[in-house]
């Protein structure tokens, strides 16, 4: 048995990144992770312009105003923004109206805001003065031309959709997501719908999975539940092996029907891994042909989602392309006791708080590996290192913050 650290090390030295790409408009960017870099053939802004509604004016004539003492301008022009400023350039004395993002006309080197302004019969008060460019955005001041603003490897949120149409960009090249198949086994696993399940269980594990792998970067194929029989199961795997992943649950522990390893051994893949000093998720198979790489995860609903987390979604994300695979580790102070024996590292379900500048953690109850309810509740793992053993109320642990983006 090996520790997760090193299994996880074995996994992603396995792990290769794909090298086809794919071209994705900007509506359909979020998520994909970015295969090129996006270099700005524009500067941003593009001109000078005003970050505020008010006057353009020349710096200088302002040094001395004051509410009791206001500095009097005539206002030549308005400039809306957008709009283009066609006078002439300004000269001492003078004063444009101007709105935010509108140019700033030649001659002007700041804009006083109109809540320090008073305007009556093409005459202002200036009421404060001004530093030299106060109020003024420059051109190229946010991105120059030719910046490299984004790297590759880069996954595209929000603010990155934004800042790639701000550069006036509408496609990137993008890494084509990894295929994931997703296999349920089982003789007593039923699909969903099905009129009696009684005495049966059914299949939760292949709707986590799926849900993990397109949240981390993956294509999901569903491929359904076969029965605990060694030539089904060899021939799902073997129509499975057009994907880049594969991904099994169950039929990975010691039971008489566990044939997992076998099966896939038979089929060629080299077994790096077979169980981990881990819980739950202890009999995790990883091996892999070539590049394609074969994950036989336990069945259990939290040891599936508990064992995706720490080795297939960091797979994924690398061989998807990404840069930042890991989630954060940070300490936070345990409100309960947790029983634990020194051995196998421990991952519990936790629900972290933030007060006075410190994490907390407490437990989400009962660490059954089937309540799947708990996992739906916590907001984090509280990891409890191999040789450690009970923690106590006050002890700081280390907790994998699961719902916050990789870093
Ligand atoms: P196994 O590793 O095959 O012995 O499965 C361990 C436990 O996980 C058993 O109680 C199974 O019923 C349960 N299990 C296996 N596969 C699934 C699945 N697809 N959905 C929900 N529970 C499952
Ligand atoms: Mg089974």
């Amino acid at each position: 048995m090996i520790s997760v650290n090193n299994a996880l090390e074995i996994i992603l030295g396995s792990t290769r990144t794909i090298e086809s790409f794919e071209t994705s408009d900007i509506f359909n960017l979020t998520g994909r992770i970015l295969y090129s870099n996006i270099i700005s053939g524009i500067d941003v802004p593009q001109r000078d312009n005003s970050a505020m509604d008010g006057y353009a004016v020349i710096y200088s004539e302002t040094s001395n105003a004051s509410a009791d003492n206001p500095v009097i301008l005539s206002v030549t022009s308005e400039v809306q923004a957008g709009g283009e400023y066609s006078g002439s350039p300004l000269k001492k004395g003078e004063a444009v109206r101007i709105m935010t993002g509108a140019n700033i006309p030649d001659g002007a080197d700041a804009v006083i805001p109109f809540e320090d302004t008073e305007e009556t019969d093409g005459k202002v008060k200036i009421f404060k003065s001004l530093a030299k460019n106060e109020n003024i955005r420059f051109r190229g001041e946010d991105i120059q031309k030719g910046d490299i603003v984004l790297k590759k490897g880069v996954r595209i949120d929000s603010a990155q959709a934004g800042l790639i149409a701000s550069m006036n960009i509408s496609r990137a090249d993008v890494y084509k997501k990894p295929e994931v198949a997703v296999i349920s086994t089982g003789d007593e696993i039923i699909e969903l719908g099905n009129s009696n399940p009684s005495g049966k269980t059914v299949n939760s594990n292949a709707y986590t999975l799926c849900s993990e792998v397109r949240k981390y970067g993956g294509e999901p194929v569903y491929l359904g539940i076969v029965k605990d029989n060694i030539i089904e199961t060899t021939e799902k795997i073997e129509d499975a092996m057009k994907s880049d992943i594969i991904i099994t649950s169950g039929g990975v522990s010691m039971g008489k029907y566990d044939f997992i390893p076998d099966v896939m051994r038979n089929l060629g893949v080299d077994i790096k891994i077979q169980k981990v000093l881990m819980k739950p998720g202890k009999p995790v198979v990883f091996g892999h042909i070539g590049r394609k790489l074969f994950f036989g995860l336990p069945g259990n609903p939290v040891s599936v989602m508990v064992s995706f987390m720490q080795f297939v979604r960091p797979a994924l994300l690398k061989m998807a392309g990404a840069e930042k695979i890991n989630k954060p580790v940070i300490g936070a102070k345990l409100t309960e006791n947790i029983k634990k024996k020194p051995g196998r590292k421990h991952f519990v379900r936790g629900v972290y708080t933030i007060s006075n500048n410190q994490f907390h953690v407490k437990t989400t109850g009962d660490q059954g590996s089937g309540i799947l309810r708990s996992m739906s509740e916590a907001n984090c793992l509280i990891m409890l290192p191999e040789e450690s053993g009970n923690a106590a109320p006050g002890d700081i642990v280390d907790i994998q913050l699961i719902d916050h983006g990789e870093i």
